[in-house]
């Protein structure tokens, strides 16, 4: 699926989409991915696990903004730090479910000066911000 095709989502959206999981799922299909924090995978996951349902990249906006949110004095990598859909880096992912049992994913590909890194981290819907 193209990335222009991509439905807009805000958090309102997320959370209803995606299923009201929290912490290790038993899911025979995703049950696998342990990303309650940013992971670093190979490669994105696909179709069939995955199916894509939205993106969280406003393309009105030229450069969505670098800042991080932590009210709570959480970094980055931690499985504790809000999804803070309008900041970095939840502002440029692409949102995906199991299809097997609708847990939520963020996906985006981190772009550094010598490598390309790609992330996947599960939307636990009580930390959407
Ligand atoms: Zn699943």
């Amino acid at each position: 699926m193209a990335g222009e095709t991509l439905a807009l989502m805000d958090a309102g959206a997320v959370r209803g989409a995606v299923a009201a999981v929290s912490g290790p799922s038993a899911c025979p299909d995703c049950g696998h991915l342990r990303c309650a924090g940013w992971e670093s995978v190979g490669a994105p996951v696909q179709e069939p696990l995955l199916e894509c349902i939205g993106s969280l990249r406003d393309m009105a906006q030229d450069e969505p903004t670098l800042a991080e949110y932590h009210p709570h004095g959480t970094h980055y990598w931690q499985a504790e730090a809000p999804i803070a859909l309008a900041y970095f880096p939840y502002n440029r992912c692409s949102v995906w479910r199991c299809r097997h049992c609708h847990r939520g994913f963020l996906q985006y590909t981190e772009y550094g000066g010598y490598y390309t890194d790609h992330r996947i981290r599960e939307v636990d819907p009580t930390r959407l911000a």
